[in-house]
């Protein structure tokens, strides 16, 4: 691959990483975005699709013969200081790319300059720059503003850099590769009153800590051991004195599930511990329980489509075409509801943990994510 390529796309990476944004307030760089796709020459560019989502169309040799295939990219940052300490840090307060959504965008541009020029394929490749991954469901925006009928996608394939796999490897796998990421809040209210007569008050301190126990019991006895699920309570907010009993007690904290009937049964059992266990101590529990992304399930064909173009390029022994789902959540997950695709992770090398304030987006990891693209787009004929 040229080096000039690469070294541009590094440029565009710590300038992306220099000016972080959040949510669907990715403004500047959904513009870097737009004027690079123009610039090399895409068939058309569309701005503004679920509120700051960019797509970029290069047509093939052959438009009609097929298929039509999408790739895409987040553009989000994080609200984190950043303390990488690297010259290209964040230059806004608070907010950083602590997800290496700078990286998984500049290898789309990087690989959407090589194909633009090459063209080397039949069929239509589409290029979604999608805003708010990280929570705000940016690709379910796009998706509802019209994504699959303004644009023909067959199939969508995405990335994601995983610190800690060496540079070079990948993993994926036919099925569930992320889980469900679902949340509860738990109000427990009570006449509180003196700490030193408790038989005249109800104590939601002591309800709360019994409910705490009683919901990490969940997973262990109402699921079946091969299933993988996770529940944590992480945050109990109540009470501000040393002799008071307070009120009520706030608890928050998250479920995470492959399956839908896991997810059902978490939420079924939360719901009815939460409600029904305080009233054992006199205290009344009220829950909200708010689904978040779905778990991200690749399609089997094009799970094997995506491992064997990253076999191609860095042998079979450094794909892991089996892995275990990992406990984190993507909304890549809604494109993989809507169409067939699939989801795979790239090695970023010794890197701080992702959500980390010292992680920085590997840039030796750029020249894989971008060949990864143009051999899953020209197949062999880069
Ligand atoms: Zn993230
Ligand atoms: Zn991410």
């Amino acid at each position: 691959m040229h080096d000039e390529l690469i070294q541009s796309a590094g440029e565009w990476r710590r300038d992306i990483h220099q000016h972080p944004e959040l949510d669907y307030d990715v403004l500047r760089t959904a513009d870097k975005v737009t004027s690079l796709l123009v610039e090399f020459g895409c068939d058309r560019v569309e701005t503004g699709i679920g509120k700051s989502g960019v797509v970029g169309v290069v047509h093939g040799r052959n438009p009609q013969k097929g298929p039509n295939i999408a790739i895409r990219a987040d553009m989000d940052a994080l609200p984190i200081v950043e303390e990488s300490g690297v010259a290209h840090a964040s230059t806004r307060q608070g907010m950083m790319h602590a997800c290496g959504h700078d990286g998984h965008t500049a290898m789309l541009l990087g690989a959407a300059k090589a194909l633009a020029a090459e063209r080397h394929f039949d069929g239509t490749l589409v290029l979604i720059f999608q805003p708010a991954e990280e929570g705000g469901g940016g690709a379910r925006a796009m998706i509802e503003d019209g994504l699959f009928d303004r644009f023909e996608i067959d199939e969508i394939y995405g990335l994601h850099n995983w610190p800690s796999l060496e540079i070079g490897r990948f993993m994926l796998s036919p099925g569930p590769v992320l889980m469900a990421s679902d949340r509860f809040t738990i109000e427990l209210k009570g006449p509180g009153g003196h700490a030193a007569r408790p038989h005249e008050c109800v104590d939601v301190v002591l309800a709360s800590s019994q409910l705490v126990s009683a919901l990490h019991t969940i997973i262990p006895r109402n699921l079946d051991a091969s299933e993988q699920a996770v529940l944590s309570v992480t945050s109990i907010h109540g009470g501000d004195a040393f002799n008071v009993l307070p009120g009520s007690i706030r608890l928050r904290g998250t479920v995470r599930t492959l399956s839908p009937h896991a997810r059902d049964l978490c939420q079924s059992r939360v719901e009815e511990l939460a409600e029904k266990l305080p009233q054992a101590f006199g205290a009344i529990g009220e829950v909200s329980y708010v689904r978040g992304y779905p778990p991200t399930i690749n399609h089997a064909k094009q799970a094997k489509t995506l491992a064997d173009a990253a076999a191609r390029l860095v042998g079979e022994e450094a794909v892991e075409r089996n892995m275990k789902a990992l406990a984190a959540s993507e909304d890549f997950s809604f494109f993989l509801e809507k169409k067939p695709g699939a989801f795979i992770f790239m090695g970023n090398g010794q890197t701080a943990p992702l959500h980390h304030p010292r992680y920085d987006f590997n840039d030796e990891a750029l020249p894989h994510g971008i060949a990864l693209w143009r051999e899953l787009i020209q197949g062999g004929r880069s």
